[in-house]
């Protein structure tokens, strides 16, 4: 493991198909996840632009780790997926183990 493992360690994307647009995301981890005027929640590149293509993933920053996977487990539409960079498997999300 390197030292930017828990900077790097984790991805996150959500599956806008499914987003009911109810907030819970926003409210754990608002670094990480933001509505666009679509009503739908998107995740954000390190810099605060929103991700809009299908799938795209964006890092989780180390301290919001355990926001971020909260917001998956107890998102409404089962939509948020944190998958470990190394190789994508899913930890958290509709996909996980
Ligand atoms: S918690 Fe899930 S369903 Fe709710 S706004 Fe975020 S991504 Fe959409």
């Amino acid at each position: 493991m390197s030292a930017r493992t828990g900077t790097d360690g984790l991805r996150v994307w959500i599956d806008q198909d499914l987003c009911t647009g109810d907030g819970l995301c926003v409210q754990y981890a608002p670094e990480v996840f933001e509505f666009d005027i679509d009503g739908l929640a998107y995740v954000k590149d390190p810099g605060g632009e929103l991700l809009q293509s299908p799938g795209a993933r964006t890092g989780v920053p180390a301290r919001l780790r355990l926001e971020v996977i909260d917001a998956a487990k107890e998102c409404p539409g089962d939509c948020i997926h944190v998958v470990r960079a190394a190789d994508d498997v899913e930890i958290a999300g509709p996909d996980a183990g």
